[in-house]
Order: C-alpha cells, then structure tokens, then sequence
C-alpha cells in the first residue's frame, strides 16, 4: 500500500481510539472499583463483551472452555481478504487485597479501544482480526489454556500494552513454576509427649532456610519465592500439617527446569531432617519467557513514538522482571508486550499505591496511546510493505 494511504489509514484509527476515549475511560474506571480475581472476572468479560457487541463485532462468551474469556471478530468476517490475523489481547484479572495493583484494567480498555479502531478499518486494510480476552493472567494462566484449546491456531500476531512505571519497548519477562507445597507429620501434645511428635512446621521452616542459603549460589536473573499458607495452631500442638506456596523463577524455560530440581532438594531437605513427609503440585501451568517479536516491536515503537509517548528500550538499570502467559503466547506467535507508563518509575507494580495510579489522568492518557499504538500496528501488519514478510521471517517458534 502507498504510504500516504498506509498513514492515513493510521489516522483513522487513532482518531477512532481518541473519539472513544470516554467511554474508554468509563469501562476502565468501572472495572477498577469491582475487582476480581482469577476465573472470577464475570463482570469485566461481561462489560467488555457487551462493548464488543454493541459496535457489531460477533462474540463467543465462555470462549476455549474457560466462562470468563471472549473471542470476538468482525461480523463480515466471512467476505474479509486472507490477509493476517491480528489478534489484540485483553486482560482483566485483579490480585487479592490489592485489586487492580497490576493495572489490567487499563489492559482491558487499551485492548478495547485498539479492538473497535481495528475492526473499523480491517475489511479496507486487508486482514482479519480477532479481540481475545484472557482470564487469570495473574497465577492461573488462562492464555496457556486457550493456547491449548486453540485461540491461537489462526493468529498471526498478538499484541497487548501493559501498565508500568515506564513506557518500554519489553518488560523482561522469565519463566516461572509456582508450587503448592505441603508437609506431613504427626501431632503431639508438645509438652507431655513431645517425642511421638513429628513437626511439620520445622519441616516447612528448615525447607524455607535451605532455599535461603541456596539463593546465594542462583543466577542473577533467577528469583525465588515462598510464603506459610498454613503453619499450626497452637503452640502446644505440634503441627501435623502445614502448607506452603513457591514461586520458581528462572530466565528461560530450560533454565527453570535446572532450578526447580534444586529448590525441590532444599524443600524435600527439610522434611527429611524433621521426620515428615512432602507432598507438592503445580498450582498453574508454568510460564516461559518473553519473546518479542523484533520488527513488530519496531512498528509498535515508531508508532508509539510519533504519538508523542517515545518508548525505551529496556537497560541493565532500567528493567522491569516479571512473568506472564503471554511468554508462552510469544513462543506459538510472533508477539509483543510493550510497557505503557502510569505511574513514575519508583511505584512497584503490584502494591496499594499502584492500583490508586490506575484509575488516574495519567492511567487515561495511557488507555488511549496504548489502544491507538496497537491499532496503528495492526495497520502496518496488514498494509505495511513487507511489514507482515518481516514478522514472519524473525520468528523462531519454541520447540
Ligand atoms: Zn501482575
Ligand atoms: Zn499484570
């Protein structure tokens, strides 16, 4: 396509996302004062849906098996050309105690706006498009499911904007493996019969310290987590039972494997010095590492950029390490996850005074550049020359 028709294409959609922008801002204020956890977004897959249907999209509510995600797509989508399949991800997960901390409100509404610019543009420009909502990005990993299921066998590019205290190019995203972890011992009364006891929170706390003097032999990038979900009653019983929950986290899908055997000998220690048994499983499919697909980074940016919101790239000292299923999204399909900036740098994602910036003018300005970068590369992905050629040849599928 010529270029002046490529860029006034792009205007339109950034002037559809600017005329939208209220009732943008609506849908991601109304998801931020009700929010819910994972599997549990009734109300934010509802009003997104709804939103959906009322500009003419067809939408598949309970999409892949799973009650809180969506697909929708161009009503006409059977006359649409055989261009590439742009798929524009929403996510809407809020955390427990904190709500909406990482922000998916405004991944909802970004993913929104982008969606209807898109949609209002794709018979013209040549491809397909498909708005995907994604439940329980946070601990359930519902875009594993729907890779599984299939969301993904048509699309040819993903994309979604999240959140953070900076706007960079990629946030840098490591696997991980989260565990339930659980030990078995044998009750006492811990004065009278100490020694028919077996202490299953001394198993738990030897495991914990085990992890601790192992972190200082680990790889810079790597990360480990746990916390006590359950570690007694009451003094003079000595516990039975107690649970702990465990976040492994290392920079590749392969690298994770090498750590979790390690973790597993440290928390498997401490049950075997306190005479309890161990017992743990997955609580979530494991996430894998970011890979962003280069030359439709380059679009996003460029688009980004002339938008007056310049994105960086991420450094040594300017990084945000994370994980998301959107890693394992990126190992099916060239993707992108780029970082929009809300709050400034110093506020951490997920605390009390993150979810306070989104609902924010800051977290609107960031709605409404987020939803028209998108939309303008998903512009350059159908018209661009050479665009969707080059996207296709950086892409190194995962095994
Ligand atoms: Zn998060
Ligand atoms: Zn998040």
């Amino acid at each position: 396509m010529a270029a002046a028709d490529l860029n006034s294409l792009k205007e339109r959609v950034a002037a559809d996302v600017t005329a939208r922008a209220g009732r943008l801002h609506e849908v991601a204020a109304d998801i931020h004062a009700r929010p819910e956890l994972l599997y549990e977004e009734r109300f934010a897959a509802d009003l997104l849906a709804s939103e959906l249907e009322a500009a003419g999209l067809d939408v598949e509510r309970g999409a892949y098996g799973l009650d809180t995600a969506f697909a929708a797509r161009p009503s006409h989508r059977d006359t649409l050309a055989a261009g590439p399949t742009v798929a524009i991800l929403c996510e809407y997960d809020a955390l427990p105690g904190v709500g909406h901390a990482c922000g998916h409100n405004l991944i909802a509404a970004a993913g929104l706006g982008a969606g209807l610019a898109a949609a209002s543009v794709v018979a013209e420009a040549g491809g397909r498009l498909v708005i995907l909502g994604t439940p329980a990005e946070e601990g359930g990993g519902g875009k594993v499911f729907m890779l599984d299921r299939g969301a993904f066998d048509e699309v040819d590019v993903a994309m979604m904007v999240h959140p953070a205290g900076l706007d960079l190019t990629e946030p840098d995203v490591i696997a991980i493996a989260t565990w339930r972890v659980e030990y078995h011992g044998v009750g006492a009364h811990a004065a009278a019969f100490p020694e028919r006891g077996r202490n299953a929170l001394d198993a738990a706390v030897l495991g914990y310290n085990a992890v601790a003097a192992l972190r200082q032999h680990i790889e810079g990038r790597e990360r480990i987590h746990g916390v006590f979900l359950k570690a007694g009653d009451k003094p003079n019983i000595v516990p039975d039972h107690t649970v702990a929950e465990w976040y492994v986290r290392s920079p590749t899908m392969d690298s994770l494997q090498r750590l979790k055997e390690r973790v597993l000998a440290c928390l498997e220690a401490g049950a075997t010095a306190a005479g309890c048994r161990m017992t743990w499983e997955p609580t979530c499919p494991e996430y894998a590492e970011l890979h962003s697909n280069r030359p439709l980074l380059d679009r996003y940016k460029a688009n980004s950029d002339a938008l007056g919101r310049p994105v960086a790239e991420p450094t040594v000292a300017r990084r945000v390490v994370c994980s998301t299923d959107m890693g394992n999204v990126s190992r099916r399909v060239p993707s992108i996850h780029p970082l929009v900036a809300v709050p400034p740098p110093e506020v951490s994602l997920h605390t009390a005074e993150f979810a306070r910036w989104a609902t924010s003018e800051e977290a609107e300005r960031a709605v409404v550049d987020g939803a028209r970068a998108l939309a303008m590369t998903a512009v350059d992905v159908w018209c661009g020359d050479g665009v969707a050629e080059d996207i296709r040849a950086a892409f190194d599928p995962a095994p």
